[in-house]
């Protein structure tokens, strides 16, 4: 294995070119893992950690910028992502445990592309934008464009993650919801992992409403559906009873080590029940 150790984005940049099939390394929680099984044999990897443009997070007028290499416990505690982002925050506090979370990276999250990313729900909630760059230029992608497959993306070849720019959520949002449901409390990969954000109306019926729903596909889901359905209505027990049975229809959970697919669709509906009913925080 060749270690290519860049101190600047362009220089990172320019060894992609060089190298043409090299592989990222920011925290290493992911990375490692391949090493340990003898599969980076032979391989170049650039290590992005040196890269100080990629570090800390940036409040601005409309969002925060957050840099590829910020990690999960730096997210956790930032007073800005605690107050306009808490489920982000919650979702971080979550991952692996305090060891991971030390070492573990926004942006290797993103790249690593799991569909039991515990991020993905509510970058997906709050719209995230991730920027990309290479030698030949940048590019901003939606959150949900990123993604192709589990561990699949539509980073092109050279391609990083440089940051992900999450907008405030404006108005401020009656209900945010966040679950995860694993075997253990830490060091557990998600069952099923949730977010969501609900507008009500003056008259109480629903202005918006934003569902994203982890491992149950090979990508992230938003509840598409579901959320259309809610516009204008009122949250009672027929209305809440049709969107569940709209998520339903919106995601395909697998059996696999983890759980059953049965679990997952009963799981799916019934967090989706809990955002739409539970008390405002
Ligand atoms: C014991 C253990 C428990 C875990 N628990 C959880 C969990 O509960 N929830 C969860 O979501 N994840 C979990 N993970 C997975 C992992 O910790 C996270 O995905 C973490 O955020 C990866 O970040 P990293 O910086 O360590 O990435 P790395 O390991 O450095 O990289 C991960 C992937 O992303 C690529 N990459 C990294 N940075 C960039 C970049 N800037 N641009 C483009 N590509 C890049 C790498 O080439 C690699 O393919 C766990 C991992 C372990 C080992």
């Amino acid at each position: 294995m060749t270690l290519l150790r860049p101190r600047s984005a362009p220089e990172a940049l320019e060894a992609f070119e060089k190298n043409p099939g090299a592989l990222p390394l920011a925290g290493g929680t992911d990375v490692m893992v391949l090493w340990n099984m003898g599969l980076l044999n032979g391989k170049s990897v650039v290590d992005l950690s040196r890269i100080g443009e990629w570090r800390g997070i940036k409040a601005g007028k409309d969002g925060v910028r957050v840099g590829s290499l910020v990690t999960h416990t730096e997210l956790q505690r930032h007073p800005v992502i605690r107050r306009e982002f808490p489920l982000l925050a919650q979702a971080c506090a979550l991952i692996g445990a305090i060891a991971i979370q030390n070492r573990g990276t926004i942006g290797g999250n993103i790249a690593n592309a799991s569909p039991a990313a515990d991020t993905f729900p509510p970058l997906a909630v709050y719209e995230a934008v991730v920027h990309a760059a290479s030698s030949r230029g940048r590019r901003a992608l939606p959150f949900l464009d990123v993604f192709a497959g589990p561990k699949k993306t539509h980073l092109r070849p050279g391609e990083l993650i440089e940051a992900v720019e999450i907008p405030y959520a404006r108005p401020r949002p009656a209900r945010a919801y966040f679950r995860k449901v694993g075997t253990r409390a830490a060091q557990a990969l998600s069952k099923t992992v949730a977010a969501g954000l609900l507008w009500l109306s003056r008259d109480k019926t629903v202005a918006e409403s934003r569902f994203a729903l982890g491992s149950v596909a090979p990508t992230i889901r938003r509840a598409r559906k579901a959320e259309d359905y809610l516009r204008g209505r009122k949250l009672t027990a027929e209305s809440v009873g049709r969107a569940m049975e709209l998520v339903g229809a919106e995601i395909a959970p697998i059996d696999d080590v983890r759980s059953t697919a049965a679990y997952r669709f009963a799981v799916s509906k019934n967090l989706f029940k809990e955002f739409l009913t539970c008390r405002p925080r």
